[in-house]
């Protein structure tokens, strides 16, 4: 029978929910869900110095906001498979670290930061350029080991690495991988201080915890042959892994933290006003192509289509256009509730709106339901009429022309007359068509001038809108101003 599919997001508590991260999390979520296995959150907290406040409750917070549930997770475990953080199970690694030493596999190292240092300037000098640790400490007799730790130096455990051994896997992403064991100096499994390393803890809890595939980021793929020559000293059955290709920018850059035009962490795109079923849909064609050119995936759709050997090849590129395309189509497609219900916190902290009440907030908010890419972007368009655009000089003289003398009293006129603003599509029609038979002005001569005497701007929301939004007192203010000027 075959093994249930068990799958695992394990960040390391270092940053909050990275896009990567999120695209990591996602493909294994997706191929648990499709496989009807399970999906494991787990935490790799032994590079404590780098550890940061927070970021273990946002990897798995902002997980959860996408919608993306692990079945197990530090907040969830199963007592089966406890522990879900490596620094809850020291002891554990020891045992398994011991056990390699008793079976020759592994030897512990005496040699001090220094003594490494001058191993590596050695090897430099010596045309060597890919440091290998020399193995001074392999065959150390028991005495001299004793004589180390009386003189109070705690050893490390390296991994005896095989000379001369073929390494090969088949990657879920891109098949055959072969590398050569003699590339590879015995590396450190468990630092002096008794914490593992990330290649020695990795193995141990994949295997613990009954991991049957590992969905993860390129940068770890020349990371699997030292995994491997442990699960092979163990004789573990490793699981199957899929290294998945880098992220880019647009210029095909490695997407790096200067990116600063493209927003990197799950939460400030939660704060923006992403939908997280947009970003979900964005990361799911970052690096997953489907077999139909639909665009839109909602997570269900996902799991029964998503197939790892569609997984990319070639570097995916953060096509930042599209991800607030994207979010456009997610917003639009809400539900007028569902949409107010998500908008109204951007709109409460807008100090123009400070005394309006829901329906006033939801009459705007629908206004702009097609316009917005993100939520908070409401707050730029509403700013944008509430906060009148200076007009510089060509403006201003271009709206000093007489010709539109008559427009803004008329308009003006006509304006006052109504008891409050409070137009529909239907309604300003025929108020437009009124003032356009006594001025004898349309199109652009007709629109142009009142936008920019009301707003600033050339373009905008439709002009109905502005006026109900500016309300009866402000328009007439405004028109005044440009009159008098
Ligand atoms: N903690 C590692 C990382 O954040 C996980 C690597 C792995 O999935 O094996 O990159």
């Amino acid at each position: 029978m075959d093994k249930k599919v068990r799958v695992r997001y394990a960040p390391s508590p270092t940053g909050y929910l990275h896009i990567g991260g999120a695209r990591s999390a996602l493909f294994n979520y997706l191929y648990a869900k499709k496989h009807k296995g399970d999906f494991v959150f787990r935490i790799e907290d032994t590079d404590v110095e780098r550890n940061i406040e927070g970021a273990e409750y946002s990897q798995l917070h902002d997980l959860l906001w996408l919608n993306i549930i692990p079945d197990e997770s530090i907040e969830n475990p199963n007592p089966k498979y406890k522990y879900y953080r490596q620094m809850e199970k020291l002891d554990i690694y020891k045992k398994y670290a011991q056990q390699l030493i008793d079976m020759g596999a592994a030897y512990e190292c005496f040699c001090s930061e220094e003594d490494l240092e001058k191993s590596r300037l050695e090897q430099e000098a010596r045309g060597i350029t890919a440091f290998k640790y020399d193995r001074r400490c392999l065959n150390l007799t028991n005495e001299e080991k004793e004589e180390l730790r009386k003189k109070g130096i705690k050893p490390s455990i390296r991994l005896k690495v095989p000379d001369d051994e073929v390494i090969e896997f088949e990657d879920l992403v891109r098949g055959k991988v072969t590398f050569n064991s003699n590339d590879f100096g015995d590396f450190v499994i468990m630092k002096s201080n008794g914490i593992p390393t990330y290649n020695f803890a990795v193995v141990i809890d994949d295997h613990i915890m009954d991991i049957t595939h590992v969905f993860r980021g390129e940068e770890h793929l020349s990371n699997t042959p030292k995994q491997l020559f442990i699960y092979k000293y163990f004789n573990w059955e490793p699981p199957k892994f899929g290294h998945m290709t880098i992220i880019v920018n647009e210029k095909g850059k490695k997407l790096s933290k200067r990116d600063n035009d493209i927003v990197q962490f799950v939460s400030q795109y939660r704060k923006m006003g992403f939908l997280p079923a947009a970003i979900d849909n964005f990361l799911l064609l970052l690096g997953w192509t489907p077999d139909s050119s639909k665009e839109i995936y909602s997570l269900n759709e996902m799991f029964e289509i998503f197939d790892e050997k569609r997984l990319s090849k070639s570097p995916s590129m953060f096509d930042n256009k599209k991800l607030y395309w994207m979010n456009s189509q997610y917003i639009k497609m809400l539900d007028d509730d569902k949409y107010f219900e998500f908008i109204k916190p951007f709109l409460i902290t807008n100090e123009h709106l400070k005394n309006k009440d829901d329906e006033f907030l939801r009459k705007i908010a629908l206004i702009f339901k097609s316009e917005i890419s993100y939520g908070e972007e409401i707050n730029k368009f509403i700013n944008e009429i509430y906060v009148r655009n200076d007009l510089n000089e060509d403006e201003i003289k271009y709206l000093k022309d007489e010709k539109f003398k008559i427009l803004f009293d008329e308009f003006y006129k006509k304006i006052n007359s109504c008891e409050q603003l409070n137009f529909t599509k239907e309604t300003f029609k025929p108020f437009v068509n009124e003032l356009i038979n006594l001025v004898h002005l349309k199109g652009k001569d007709f629109y142009m001038p009142l936008r920019l005497a009301l707003t600033g701007y050339e373009h905008g929301v439709e002009m109905y809108n502005i006026l109900n939004i500016l309300g009866k007192d402000e328009v007439l203010n405004r028109i005044s101003e440009v009159r008098s000027k």
